[in-house]
């Protein structure tokens, strides 16, 4: 115990939760038994309590607080006022000084200025133990003592951010009650990094999992690469199982500016393991110590550089499951019946997932259950064997994920979380749309129909009409690219800024603008470069405002009574034109860098105006139109109705999405699983449009294609053939089925044809 208000880690321990918060003590324990922990101090919980007392502004602060949190408007003006009060206040002169004083002797020992990670740690005065894991903010990559300094206050202040300030209320706590300590850690440049499991995850047994990436963990941490994976049983130390990934990109820091950025991995190492032998052996023994030290299997953070190991986090695993001690009964009929939204059969444990906070408990081979995935979902949902939802059809955000990661799907089950719960052994059918209980003996299940194993080595037949991909996350490029397919038809980018940690709002507010726009250029480049020189249509902005409200800064998001006709697509962006503009920034960019198989992609027209006004947007700002293709979504029926009007503006393609096409033709929502027998993307109205369309096109020379779901259906593309459509972009697991039809189809075209002249 001490009394200091600023204390080195080695300083503290568990006894000094209440000083330090957990994630300090821990820090402490963990050099106290020698393990490699990057140095640091912690600026206490009473330091804090001291500079709101000192300051005078404890009462407001408090009293600011008692609102109605469920009110997303009252929540962010309380954080706004609480921030202020906390950033316009003065830390205690002897506090600022031992900060800096601790943080010149941490620059002293490396002989440099060094960089530091300023994370929170809080604790709650009458409870010690609870969490408030991931409610506060960690500031990275920090130089300078003033900028210490102010990043110790903007850590404190995040103790009131809205999602903080939620979380308390709705657990019970008082505000007053709960202090936050900064820890202030040096920054490790790592040149591999990743997580580690102490024991098995979900059955304790002592094999240990390691996972690892080349650059800083983050890129393994948030799910953004697929990792090298290691199974090592620890009884007698040999490495098990050995799967070594394809590794696209790594995060690591910029020397000059200290931000992390994107990078992509050099080619050579790519498909090259990250561990050594040793390595993987001394981060076993790594995981020993640190497991013995909590008496509970943990989950660590590591990273090595210039062949040190360093720990950054340990936490206890939480999920480890007893033996059940009942039968395990292999269910003779369905348990859930839903759409069978991406193929494949799996089985595993059920995992619920309420929201982002609860994706930990979902370890690699457990079924991501959920009412319905959002998109910060997708770092379980890579690591889940199946996913099986309440709501959605077979555009919701589950089924289109789903397939992209080529992972078994059942969606719009309408009670999958109320039947089923955390541990129980399921069997998901992504073909079928079933899911049964217990461990379902799948027999001829060939291998082509489990996870990402989806083959196309089969050579590929010449098609007139070209077949091209689909492509949301960036993550999905490496299997999109295997398809061999002519091109990307669909790149949405909405699904990439989703994956960001924040709202481009709160990029522009705190005026990082510039490293938004980098995050986009570098996610769109990892496809429109695997893919080069084959075009890919990158579609402008297309977000509802449901899904980005869910996102840090997101709070702005109109709340509206029915998004899928609100504020989305090229409407938004003619509104939001601060951040169309950051877009058209990327795009620029790009071409800059040489990516000139890029086309730019306009959705949910409804109006002509719309696309000349996008057009004459985007000239203004700079990008050389005229050079780059531009079309547009044909997503609503008022658009096909008059598409010889938007060919009158000036277009190089279109592009069917017949999700929203089929929905607005129909009335028929597309996520409604209530109505999902209604909806028909065949629907004699929905193809009458599409044929509009394709004949108006063909007589313009302007390029047709589909980029719906329905494109990756061979019967709809047999018909779309038949129409003359120019392209067909499917889903990844669909490209081969739709090339054979489309190659099949225009055989018959040829021989019809033939036949005829011949008489
Ligand atoms: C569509 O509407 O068919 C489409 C491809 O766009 P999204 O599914 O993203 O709305
Ligand atoms: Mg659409």
């Amino acid at each position: 115990m001490t009394d200091d208000m600023v204390v080195w880690l080695e300083e503290v321990g568990k006894e000094d939760i209440a000083i330090v918060g957990g994630k300090g003590a821990s820090l402490g324990e963990m050099l106290r038994a020698e393990l490699p922990v990057p140095a640091g101090f912690a600026v206490t919980a009473q330091a804090f309590r001291r500079f709101i007392d000192e300051n005078g502004i404890g009462e407001e602060l408090f009293s600011s607080l008692e609102i109605n949190v469920d009110d997303a408007e009252t929540l962010k003006e309380a954080e706004r006022k609480a921030k202020k009060l906390i950033n316009g206040a003065k830390i205690p002169e002897d506090i600022e000084k031992s900060i800096r004083d601790k943080y010149r002797e941490l620059c002293g020992r490396k002989g440099e200025e060094v960089f530091v990670a300023v994370r929170s740690s809080a604790t709650a005065e009458d409870l010690p133990d609870a969490s408030f894991a991931g409610q506060q903010d960690t500031f990275l990559n920090i130089k300078g003592d003033a900028n210490v300094i102010e990043a110790v206050k903007k850590c404190w202040a995040s103790l009131y951010g809205a999602r903080a300030i939620y979380y308390r209320v709705k657990q019970g706590f008082e505000h007053s009650k709960v202090n936050l300590c900064a820890v202030v850690q040096m920054m490790v440049d790592a040149e591999k990094a990743g997580v580690m499991f102490s024991s098995h995850p979900s059955t304790g047994e002592p094999l240990t999992i390691i996972e690892a990436a080349w650059g800083l963990g983050e890129s393994v941490v948030s799910g953004a690469v697929s990792p090298d994976y290691y199974v090592i049983d620890r009884r007698i130390k040999k490495i098990q199982e050995r799967k070594i990934a394809s590794k696209n990109i790594q995060h690591i820091r910029d020397q000059k500016t200290g931000r992390t950025i994107e990078l992509p991995v050099p080619d050579d190492k790519k498909n090259a393991k990250v561990l050594e032998d040793e390595e993987i052996l001394k981060l076993v023994e790594l995981g020993e110590v640190v497991e013995d030290l909590y008496g509970i299997p943990q989950d660590v953070e590591w990273a090595i550089m210039d062949h040190e190991f360093f720990m950054l986090q340990s936490r206890p695993i939480t999920t480890i499951k007893k033996k059940k001690d009942t039968k395990e009964k292999a269910a003779m009929s369905a348990l859930l019946e839903g759409l069978g939204a991406s193929p494949g059969i799996a089985c595993g444990e059920a995992k619920l997932i309420s929201d982002a906070s609860e994706l930990g408990k979902v370890k690699d081979g457990d079924i991501l259950v959920a009412v319905m995935t959002t998109p910060d979902m997708v770092p379980a949902m890579k690591r889940a064997a199946a996913i099986v939802t309440d709501e959605g059809g077979m555009t919701c955000h589950a089924a289109i994920v789903s397939r992209e990661l080529g992972c078994p799907a059942v969606v719009g089950t309408r009670k999958a979380t109320e039947l089923l719960s955390d541990g129980m052994m399921i069997t998901v059918d992504g073909e079928k749309g079933l899911v049964f209980e217990g461990k379902k003996e799948v027999q001829a299940a060939p291998e082509s129909q489990t996870r990402a194993s989806v083959s196309f080595t089969k050579s590929k037949p010449l098609t007139a009409t070209e077949v091209k991909v689909n492509v949301s996350i960036p993550e999905a490029t490496a299997r999109a690219l295997e398809t061999q397919a002519d091109g990307v038809g669909l790149l949405r980018i909405e699904h990439m800024i989703l994956g960001l940690p924040k709202h481009p709002k709160q990029y522009i507010k705190e005026g990082n603008a510039d490293e938004y726009v980098n995050e986009l250029v570098s996610r769109i480049q990892t496809v429109v470069d695997a893919f080069y020189p084959k075009p890919v249509w990158v579609r402008t902005l297309d977000a509802p405002t449901d899904e980005f409200r869910a996102m840090e800064g997101g709070e702005g998001e109109p709340i509206e009574p029915n998004p899928m006709l609100g504020y989305r697509g090229i409407r938004r962006d003619l509104i939001d034109t601060e951040h169309f503009e950051l877009e058209v920034r990327a795009f620029r960019e790009l071409i800059k860098r040489g990516y000139s198989n890029m086309g730019i992609m306009i959705p949910l027209v409804q109006h002509p105006s719309e696309l000349r006004r996008a057009k004459e947007f985007m000239r203004s700002k700079g990008l050389d139109i005229d050079k780059t293709d531009i079309g547009i979504m044909v997503e609503i029926p008022a658009a096909a109705l008059i598409i010889d009007q938007f060919i009158a503006v000036g277009l190089d393609f279109v592009s069917f999405g017949t999700n929203d096409l089929t929905q607005y033709t129909l009335a028929v929502d597309r996520n409604n699983e209530h109505i999902a027998h209604l909806y028909n993307e065949m629907h004699p109205a929905v193809m009458k449009l599409i044929e509009h369309v394709i004949v108006e096109c063909n007589k313009a020379g302007v390029k047709t294609s589909i980029c719906g779901q329905a494109g990756s259906n061979p019967k709809v593309a047999k018909r779309l053939v038949e129409l003359g459509i120019t392209s067909i972009s499917a889903n990844i697991d669909a490209v081969e089925a739709v090339r054979e039809m489309v190659a099949r189809t225009e055989l018959q075209l040829l021989l019809k044809s033939a036949r005829e002249r011949r008489g």
